[in-house]
């Protein structure tokens, strides 16, 4: 057996391995598109089967090709193809190539995050790519505005949500959550969200020792809008019985409809009560890449922070999102010194310690995906992306739309389609395992108004209004066949 040289190295004979792993690997993942459905079908108990735990941990390595082998046969055909125009399940994307290239520079380097000496250039590459984000979203790096990049739109919201917290005791209860916990009077602090917002929410308030009891569920509009008037009163309320309102926030592309909450009539209320606001766009955030619909976005300037998620919209390998804030000293919320990482000096002398700023420590260069994949297709290339799939989401809705046999719940904002099959909750649930292990198209189901509701989730630009008439035809199809 072959003996694997354990790094990548100065030496000619490591180079060597390298290449050629990467190459092999390359060469049976490609290999593995045999076809262009999204799933090759397996149960649940098929793949258990597939997979001995007592062969995980054998007492002497079996050395690459073999296990090259068993990945070739047990893992890879088995894989859901994310890129597979018949996969529009969730907010899940496929990665572009040259994104898939990036992830292999970053995992070759291993940089870490948290210290400028783990990652001298990638600590100045994320902090340019912060700059740009910023920019992008209307919020001024001159004017103090910073970001970082995070392991996801969770973790994004989770952090929004501590320096809104930190932010509002120290400056309205001067109060230092830091130092003390909570204040006496937390059970009274509460947070708004529309009640289709992502469940990041509840598990942070949860996390930050807030509870769920301390987030106010706000109802939605037909169009699956936070009701800004139900807001109002609702904060209303919460003053006159003593409760503490400290933020809102506002979903931009809700996970099931893509609906977008009205940010311009959100922040005068925030504004009036002394609240921060925060901007939930995981999903919507790539809209502003479009030229023709960045519009729709255009007021998440008004917002205290913005969770952007580039793992969803903008077509990059998990894990890669940012939260970004306008007042980038609330992230004093976020730093503690440790001798032997972050000194205070490192700062003064202009060595940027970014764990400063994170809730990770150690932390990928997720941020060199954005430097590639931004400068790869350019804002011409991204405008196009992200256009189509908007566009493929209104021709879905106008052709369910006049078909008497769908409903369809809303008119897209971005680019997810739910609706019904006529005839029951339980012919759209078989519909939908019937496509998973029958015909390989893996779409999404969810919940509106108490009924069962499938969704497509149209993140990938190169489904066409072709691919979409010949699913409506399967799945009308499989509604009608009894099995
Ligand atoms: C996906 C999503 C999240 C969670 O983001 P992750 O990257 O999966 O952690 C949060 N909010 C909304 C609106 C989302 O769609």
């Amino acid at each position: 057996m072959e003996q694997l040289p354990l790094f990548l190295t100065d030496k000619p004979e490591s180079k060597e391995a390298y290449r050629r792993i990467i190459a092999e690997t390359a060469d049976a993942v490609a290999a593995s598109f045999e076809d262009s459905t999204a799933y090759s079908g397996p149960t649940p108990q098929e793949l258990k089967e597939l997979i001995k735990v007592k062969d995980i941990l054998p007492e002497s390595g079996l050395g690459w090709q073999a296990v090259l082998e068993r990945l070739k046969k047990q893992i890879l055909p088995n894989f859901l193809r994310t890129p597979s125009t018949d996969y529009m399940a969730h907010l899940h994307s496929p990665a572009t190539i040259e994104s898939i290239a990036s992830e292999l520079v970053l995992s070759t380097f291993n940089q870490s995050m948290d210290s400028w000496d783990q990652s001298p250039v990638a600590t100045e590459i994320e902090v340019e790519v912060i700059k740009m984000l910023c920019s992008l979203y209307g919020f001024k790096p001159e004017n103090g505005a910073d970001g970082v990049f995070t392991s996801g739109g969770s973790q994004s919201n989770q952090t929004a949500i501590i320096l809104a917290r930190d932010w509002f005791c120290n400056t309205k209860l001067n109060y230092d959550v830091k130092k003390h916990g909570l204040p006496e009077n937390f059970r009274k602090l509460r947070m708004y969200t529309s009640e289709i917002s992502h469940f990041s929410m509840e598990k942070s308030a949860h996390i930050l020792g807030l509870g769920y009891e301390s987030v106010v569920k706000v109802p939605v509009d037909k169009q699956k809008r936070m009701d800004t008037a139900a807001l109002a009163a609702l904060i209303e309320e919460d003053v006159k019985n003593g409760n503490i309102p400290f933020l809102v926030v506002a979903t931009i592309g809700t996970t099931d409809f893509g609906s977008i909450d009205q940010v311009s009539e959100i922040a005068p209320l925030c504004s009036k009560y002394g609240m921060w606001l925060h901007a939930d766009a995981a999903y919507g955030s790539g809209v502003i890449l479009s030229q023709k619909y960045k519009q729709r976005i255009a007021d998440l300037e008004l917002c205290d922070s913005i969770t952007v998620d580039f793992h969803k919209m903008f077509l990059l390998p998990i894990s890669s999102s940012a939260v970004l804030v306008k007042d980038g000293k609330t992230f004093d919320a976020l730093t503690i010194h440790a001798d032997y990482l972050n000194r205070t000096e490192d700062e003064e002398d202009g060595y940027t310690n970014l764990v400063d700023k994170s809730l990770q420590t150690t932390r990928r260069f997720d941020a060199l995906k954005v430097w590639v994949a931004f400068q790869t297709r350019g804002k011409d290339g991204w405008s196009e992306i992200i256009s189509t799939s908007m566009e493929n989401a209104a021709y879905l809705y106008e052709k369910l739309l006049n078909d008497g046999d769908f409903t369809v719940v809303t008119k897209p904002e971005i680019s997810s389609v739910v609706f019904r099959l006529k005839g029951g909750d339980e012919i759209n649930k078989k519909v939908r395992r019937k496509l998973i292990h029958g015909h390989g198209v893996v779409i999404g189901q969810t919940v509106s108004d108490g009924f069962v509701c499938l969704k497509f989730t149209l993140l990938n630009p190169l489904i066409t209004h072709d691919k979409l008439d010949s699913l409506v035809e399967l799945i009308r199809k499989l509604g009608k066949t009894d099995v």
